[in-house]
């Protein structure tokens, strides 16, 4: 390799890292990808492990091989802090390791570590790994014979909406718990009238009580105290709730950055995915992570040619949101509800999914023939569920606020 290939790091191997890795050729740059975990992990489809829809190995792929097919290389380590000055990165285990070029695509991390109790005692889902801790815990709790099975669930915007969703789907037929869904909001998905109403009417027939406009004061081993000072009993708390920049880039002084993804303190810095703060702000979602990562490579390639940077404009896609066997369309001027979007949303994760790490010989080839055999068996199910006798069953419009 000639001596004078730039070095690229690129902290965080997720969706946006791994797509700017993708879009660097290793014959002009020499690419370290740096993950704390061995496995790329498909986050938005995470719920779903509670109602065992879907299973972990069917959202991980392996990093170090997807990595190694582009002609990079793969670190399994932490990065706990960054020199600015001498551009470089020092790793937890001790190594120090200089960069030409750093990309920062480390998502966000979990408000859990602000409220007392919450770190020890609430699951959060933030990994595979933490949600099969929850649907593990949740499948302890309905086996125990108890007089009560109280949870508490915080935050119901979407992420926590999806994971009641789950939840609902695996336990509705025996419901044995008493829910507690606890949000800041006055009402859910204050964006579009009448979702509130339509999502609670969902329920009504569960033991769900709702405490919204709430906040949560302190989580103990079994209960949750709210900032009004109700006690809710709890035995598996389960946290969906807020996110905040991670420790690493707040001691670099590392967040914000242009709308070319170029820090705004350092030109041999870029930001992608959930950790950029962008002059405009976007959704924390995986479909702006992916381009952001494409983006900061072309950067990087102009700015090695001395060529202008190009803006990332996010795209107005509306995003998908399960509820169970309920998918939700939500664009800017209106929601729209039907099972058919559970479908269109499973069809976005194979597709996209299997993309990632495209075959390379015959057996992976029968792999991704029968994944997506699944699949299509999977949305024909679903669509079932949507069309009987040429009409659709339930659809519903909802106007935006
Ligand atoms: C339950 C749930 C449902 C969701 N649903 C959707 C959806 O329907 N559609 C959608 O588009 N998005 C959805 N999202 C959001 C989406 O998952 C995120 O926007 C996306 O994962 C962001 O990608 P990223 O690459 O920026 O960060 P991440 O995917 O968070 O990846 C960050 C990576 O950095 C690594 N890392 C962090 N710190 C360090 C460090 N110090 N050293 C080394 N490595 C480090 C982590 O291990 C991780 O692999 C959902 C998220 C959740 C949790």
């Amino acid at each position: 390799m000639p001596q004078s290939q730039p070095k690229i790091i690129i902290v965080g191997g997720n969706f946006a890292g791994l797509n700017a890795a993708k879009h660097l050729s290793a014959r002009h740059f020499s690419v370290t990808v740096i993950d704390k975990q061995a496995d790329f992990e498909w986050l938005p489809h995470i719920h779903e492990l509670i109602s065992r829809h879907k299973k972990a190995e069917q959202l991980r792929h392996n990093r170090q091989q997807l990595v190694k097919r582009m002609g990079h290389s793969f670190i399994q380590n932490s990065v706990i802090a960054i020199d600015k000055t001498l551009q470089t990165i020092q790793l937890a285990t001790g190594e120090i390791l200089h960069y030409d070029h750093l990309v920062l695509a480390i998502g966000n991390s979990n408000i859990l570590s602000k409220v007392e109790g919450a770190s020890q005692y609430a699951f959060s889902f933030d990994s595979i790994n933490d949600a099969e801790n929850a649907a593990f815990q949740l499948q302890r709790l309905d086996s125990l014979s108890l007089a009560s099975r109280p949870i508490v669930l915080v935050g119901a915007s979407i992420e926590g909406l999806e994971v009641l969703g789950e939840i609902i789907r695996r336990y509705q037929r025996q419901w044995r718990f008493k829910l507690y869904v606890v949000d800041a909001a006055p009402v859910l998905m204050a964006n579009y009238q009448g979702l509130d109403a339509y999502l609670k009417q969902k329920c009504a027939h569960l033991d769900i009580e709702w405490h919204l406009g709430q906040s949560v004061k302190q989580v103990n081993k079994d209960s949750v105290e709210l900032s009004n000072g109700d006690i809710l009993p709890s035995r598996v708390t389960l946290w969906c709730a807020g996110a905040m920049p991670s420790a690493l880039l707040v001691a670099a002084g590392l967040t914000a950055a242009h709308d070319t993804l170029q820090s705004i303190v350092d030109t041999h810095i870029w930001l992608a995915g959930d950790c950029a703060e962008l002059p405009t702000a976007i959704a924390k979602q995986a479909y702006h992570a992916l381009p952001m990562g494409k983006l900061v490579a072309q950067n990087i390639k102009r700015y090695q040619q001395n060529r202008r940077l190009s803006t990332f404009n996010a795209l107005p896609i509306p995003s998908l949101m399960s509820f169970g066997e309920m998918g939700f369309l939500l664009a800017k001027s209106h929601a729209l509800a039907s099972p058919s979007f559970i479908a269109a949303k499973e069809g976005v994760f194979q597709a996209n999914f299997n993309l990632i790490k495209l075959p390379s010989h015959s057996q992976e080839w029968l792999g991704l023939k029968s994944s997506l055999q699944q699949s299509g068996l999977n949305m024909a199910k679903l669509a079932k569920n949507t069309w009987h006798n040429g009409s659709l069953l339930e659809a519903h419009y909802f106007p935006a606020t």
